[in-house]
């Protein structure tokens, strides 16, 4: 068909859509085809198998090489004083995130009642005692953790090796060069099989509502209730908290002058991409000095993940309850430990959240059918948690610089401050 010399092709309506909207598709047909065709839906699930497999592959050699990558780049920052106290603050903010991300799986109990266990049984497995999984934290062969799956030592491994390639500085320079362009491939691997993620979740939701109807739904809509709650008592309870008892500011300012910032964020969901507009908040609304920024903001972007961790929370827990597995303490502990060490490879692009969302659940042994059950509705949750990331990386730079004395309180108080300022005008 043709108009005014134009070609009309009625795939590119599919092909043209972002990856998201493909996928939230793909996730509504799946739900379509389990309801109207059940009988044919139950034949999609190799399909969905498939898809899942790819997410198996690329989870270890993705996030170990993010891993390293991450360490070196803060060790090229040679982290002085302030960039240390940065990083603890930034660690202990994402420790808290996953504990209010678990408490609200926990409190709400979306994935409660599908009942998913019978159309995947799975294999209990012991759970380890807190002795055994400290000792099991250093693998006698990292080669075998690997090929084994066992997260935590990969990723202790990961730690110990990017803080090795850091100390023997120019001679490790080839080493930093290898694993971030790893990283790099292994991003575009993840990019390009992420394509299929519409078939894929359109495969595996067919098959689930061709079993439990629109029992599916509710429980999806509850996980995107909890963690948007659960994102709001981060953001108003502790930074507010945060605010008050480390800085003695008052917390009203700080909302207001990261709007802009986490607009941009909900709406690109990539903390990356809102870089430039975080610093603006920070400088020309709040009043942190270029100093202070320059340091703090960088290190925020390559480690600070607060709302990735508190939907990893959310999400781990909906998993555990939708698939019938009963967690225990050391479960949680460990769920914590990963999210908390998975932060330093997570890039703030969209989507990443998701990737490492696969290792925590197979940190405690949950099935990672439930990443594609999640995926169909990720973006709406990746544009709160991502508002959540670039809040989380501006409050540390105000913290940082209220304590060193470089923080202009006449600005921080300001409403009208940095309004006139567009991003190009800054030094
Ligand atoms: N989109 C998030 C960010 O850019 C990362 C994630 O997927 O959780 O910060």
């Amino acid at each position: 068909m043709q108009f005014q010399g134009m070609v009309f092709a009625p795939w590119r309506l599919w092909t043209r859509r972002p990856l998201w909207v493909k996928t939230l598709l793909g996730m509504l047909t799946g739900i379509a085809l389990g309801l109207g065709m059940p009988e044919q839906a139950l034949l999609l699930k190799p399909f969905g198998t498939l898809f899942v497999n790819t997410i198996k592959m690329l989870m270890l050699p993705l996030i170990f090489c993010s891993v390293i990558t991450g360490i070196c780049t803060l060790g090229r920052r040679h982290l002085d004083k302030t960039g240390l106290k940065a990083t603890f603050l930034y660690l202990a903010s994402t420790t808290l995130a996953i504990c209010i991300g678990l408490l609200m799986g926990w409190v709400l109990e979306p994935g409660t009642g599908i009942a998913l266990q019978h159309a995947l049984p799975h294999a209990l497995q012991p759970h380890p005692t807190l002795e055994q999984v400290l000792v099991a934290l250093v693998p006698t062969n990292p080669l075998q953790a690997m090929a084994e799956g066992r997260v935590l030592q990969v990723l202790v491994f990961a730690v110990a090796l990017g803080l090795a390639i850091n100390a023997i500085g120019r001679q490790g320079i080839p080493a930093q060069r290898l694993f971030a362009s790893l990283a790099e491939a292994m991003n575009k691997l993840t990019q390009v099989l992420m394509n299929l993620a519409p078939y894929g979740v359109c495969a595996l939701t067919a098959w689930l509502a061709a079993q439990y109807e629109l029992a599916l739904m509710l429980p999806l809509l509850k996980v995107i209730g909890a963690v948007y709650l659960g994102c709001l008592l981060h953001v108003l309870g502790v930074y507010s908290g945060m605010l008050l008892l480390l800085a003695r500011l008052n917390p009203w300012h700080y909302f207001r002058g990261i709007l802009d910032a986490q607009a941009v964020a909900f709406t690109s969901s990539s903390s990356a991409a809102t870089q430039p507009v975080s610093t603006h908040c920070a400088e020309a609304r709040l009043g942190v000095s270029k100093r202070v920024t320059d340091i703090v903001l960088p290190i925020g972007a390559t480690i600070n993940m607060d709302g990735t961790a508190l939907y990893q929370g959310v999400t781990a827990l909906f998993v555990a309850q939708a698939f019938g597995i009963d967690l225990q303490l050391i479960d949680y502990l460990t769920i914590i430990v990963i999210a908390v060490l998975a932060s330093i490879g997570t890039a703030g692009t969209p989507g990443t959240g998701l990737m490492t969302l696969t290792l925590v659940l197979t940190s405690v042994g949950l099935p990672l059918e439930g990443v594609a059950l999640i995926a169909g509705i990720d973006r709406f949750l990746d544009m709160a948690r991502t508002a959540v990331n670039v809040s989380g990386d501006i409050l540390v730079s105000v913290l940082i610089a209220r304590q060193k004395g470089e923080l202009d309180l006449a600005t921080y108080h300001d409403p009208e401050a940095g309004e006139e300022m567009d991003e190009g005008s800054r030094q």
